[in-house]
């Protein structure tokens, strides 16, 4: 079979996200599948939607297109599509063309998406993020209330909501104090414009302790935005595995190309490495070194579970080095890895890395949908 490959088991996938799903519609909070991890997979995206996800969000206009354009399926020319990084101002034609919901912070911005919306003759829905002490994108609390007086005057521009996104950038930790003040600047904005918002998006795969722990107050919170937390079946702030959700829906597979024992020492004088400053390796006699024929252009080598009595040594752009302390490996042999988000994220952005979707049950392809289109649509 093909060479590294991602294997990708839609089953366990429609699994994870349909449990997710569940679990947090108990607390009335709906999920938007975010498909950037898979650079807007048509597959992953079907599988999210038959889990009953509400829409799709992804952070590159890049990756929905395809999704919007995929095929003839109508499916997803009705499936709400949010972008979930803020616009770039030259390419807000494509986002209010592609996209139903944009999240945004500068006024700037949103003027132009009116201005655009106008033209094309659409209304284009905004969700207003906020800062909430993460320091990525966001209005901090404080102009908020100002930002949303500019925003309901422009015409073509409907407010849907606001929302946050927290444990990117600093590793902020969603809990009780943040969240209760994303519901409060929600009623803040409600009272003052005398308006509903729809929606409230509390955050990511890191809200999930917060969202499913049974003494929360979940307040005005509504929906969460998940990718890792589906593909990966765990929770973000520690990458503990999530109850009943399986961890090995997606594996790389790589192929050994060359097999030895070799001393862990280097010989010779040590200088800069391809990729900078050489690693202190301890000497630990002769060893049973591999070769993998992936490398640091398609994965990240610190990213990878190790299947037992396998440690990766190093890597350069394609080669994977790694020490096999049981049994020696055969060329032609190959090994299966889990991965971590970072890893995934550069395996799916790889061309080299071939992606084989893999389904028992059959999840039905995407054009199969009609009968969930009016679920998915609000
Ligand atoms: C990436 C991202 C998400 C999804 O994060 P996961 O950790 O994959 O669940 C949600 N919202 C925003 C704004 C993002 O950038």
């Amino acid at each position: 079979m093909v060479a590294p490959r991602l294997e990708i088991d839609l089953d366990k996938i429609y699994h994870n996200a349909h449990e997710l799903v569940t679990r947090l519609a108990e607390h009335r909070i709906s999920v938007t599948g975010i498909t950037k991890a898979s650079l807007g997979s048509v597959e992953i995206a079907n599988a999210f939607l038959q889990a009953g996800v509400t829409g799709l969000g992804d952070s590159r206009i890049e990756n929905i297109k395809p999704l919007r354009l995929a095929g003839n399926h109508v499916l997803f020319s009705d499936v709400p599509m949010t972008l979930i990084r803020s616009p770039m101002l030259s390419q807000v034609a494509q986002v209010v063309r592609f996209t139903d919901i944009s999240c945004n912070t500068e006024i700037e911005v949103i003027k132009q998406l009116s201005f655009e919306a106008q033209k094309q003759n659409r209304i284009h829905q905004i969700l207003l993020m906020v800062e909430l002490g993460d320091l990525r994108e966001g209005i901090m609390p404080d102009d908020l209330i100002d930002v949303v007086g500019e925003v309901i005057g422009l015409p073509h521009i409907f407010l849907k909501g606001i929302g946050a996104n927290l444990a990117c950038r600093c590793g902020v930790v969603p809990d009780a104090t943040n969240m209760a003040l994303l519901s409060d600047l929600t009623a803040q904005i409600e009272s003052v414009f005398n308006l509903t918002l729809d929606v409230v998006s509390g955050g990511n795969s890191a809200n999930l302790r917060w969202a499913l722990s049974a003494d929360s107050r979940i307040g005005r919170i509504n929906n969460l935005r998940l990718g890792e937390a589906i593909l990966l079946g765990r929770e973000t702030l520690r990458r503990q595995p999530i109850d009943g959700l399986s961890t090995d829906a997606i594996k790389l597979v790589a192929e050994v190309i060359e097999s030895k024992v070799k001393p862990s020492l280097p010989t010779g004088d040590i200088a800069q490495t391809a990729f900078g400053d050489a690693q202190p390796v301890s000497d630990r006699g002769l060893v049973r070194q591999a070769i993998l024929a992936i490398g640091i252009q398609d994965i990240d080598p610190c990213g990878m579970q190790t299947p037992s009595g396998i440690n990766v040594l190093g890597a350069s752009s394609d080669h994977l080095i790694i020490e096999s302390s049981e049994n020696k490996l055969f060329v032609g042999e190959e090994l299966a890895f889990e991965l971590d988000y970072c890893a995934l994220v550069r395996a799916m952005t790889s061309p080299f890395v071939s992606k084989i979707y893999s389904s028992r049950q059959g999840v039905p392809p995407a054009y199969a949908f009609g009968k969930m289109r009016s679920q998915t649509l609000n």
